[in-house]
């Protein structure tokens, strides 16, 4: 028996695969027999991808350099800037110049989702939450033309040294990184716009061979994240934008979390279908999130846009 073509539960604890059986039955109860293609998501393996950095190159240029390489390029029809490449390996894109120069950024295609829905604007004042390594921070520089005033929290010292690197080559200007938890942000601080890439379980990104979840973590992500949405909020200006993502698939870190929130202090602003209409969609519990399903090119995420009240 494969890991895709079981029908239930039971079947999926008994086929040898590394994924946790906790893992297993929360997807089970969550999607039924749609679990099954998430599974198969998981086993999936996925070509490079990136994005073209466009503080530091135009589109023509790098398109050319990764042709001139071998690689077969592919294109997605939400998002210019980002680019799926067959062909070569990972080592080769690192060992070329567009990559040493910052000129692209190594990305799975649903990260880059968030920072597209954030909006922000030139002049604008952006908080990212929990911004380590910094693809979502380089996003958002290069989407404001690095006009936004970007403020990166992360509260892991290594990680945030990662992030000062990517900065830096990314050449992604007017970012103040902080090395702190964000739950204990100043309260006088206040944002126009607020990315909370939360920490989670991971439950949209196993690796067959790798078993990272684990219901102790994924408990712990839960209470976090409903913490860090609740301090995104009290920084946010009111009737401003907040876009919670998570690379989990798990209402309990999804859905559960924001319902808290849009009780009384946001509201839902709905992702349109349209814009988004090629990219592999879970059901949802609340109208106008986005869930993506793990496939051959998209890794499993959430994203959710919540308007302050
Ligand atoms: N947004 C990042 C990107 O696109 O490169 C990925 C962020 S990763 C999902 C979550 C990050 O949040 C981790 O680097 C983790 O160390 C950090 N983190 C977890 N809890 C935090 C907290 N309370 N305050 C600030 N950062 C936190």
């Amino acid at each position: 028996m494969t890991a895709c073509n079981v029908t239930d539960v039971n079947d999926m604890t008994n086929i040898n695969t590394n994924i946790n059986p906790e893992l297993l039955r929360l997807l089970f109860e969550q999607y039924g027999a749609l679990a099954n293609e998430i599974v198969c998501g998981y086993s999936a393996h996925r070509p490079i991808t990136l994005r073209i950095n466009r503080l530091k190159a135009e589109r023509d240029e790098v398109i050319e350099a990764l042709e001139l390489s071998g690689a077969k390029l592919e294109t997605v029809g939400w998002y210019d800037d980002a680019v799926i490449v067959r062909n070569i390996s990972q080592g080769d894109i690192e060992s070329m110049d567009i990559y040493k120069d910052g000129k692209i950024y190594l990305q799975s295609l649903s990260s880059m989702v968030p920072p597209i829905l954030l909006m922000a604007r030139p002049g604008e004042s952006v908080l990212d939450m929990a911004a380590a390594p910094g693809g979502k921070t380089t996003q958002i520089a290069a989407l404001t033309g690095g006009k936004a005033d970007i403020t990166a929290c992360e509260k892991n010292k290594i990680r945030a040294k990662r992030m000062k690197f990517n900065l830096e080559r990314q050449g992604a200007g007017r970012v103040t990184v902080m090395v702190c938890d964000s739950r204990r942000l100043d309260p006088n601080f206040c944002f126009d716009k607020i990315l909370l890439d939360a920490p989670c379980s991971g439950s949209g990104t196993v690796l067959q061979g790798s078993c990272d979840f684990t219901l102790e973590l994924y408990e712990r992500s839960r209470r976090t994240q409903k913490q860090l949405l609740d301090k995104a909020l009290s920084l946010l200006r009111p009737g401003k934008r907040l876009v919670y993502s998570t690379c989990s698939v798990l209402f309990g870190e999804n859905e559960d979390v924001i319902e808290t929130a849009l009780e009384k202090k946001a509201r839902i602003i709905e992702i349109s279908n349209d814009a988004f209409s090629e990219i592999p969609r879970l059901p949802v519990k609340i109208k106008g999130t986005l869930c993506i399903k793990p496939t051959e090119l998209y890794e499993g995420f959430f994203a959710a846009v919540l308007e302050k009240i």
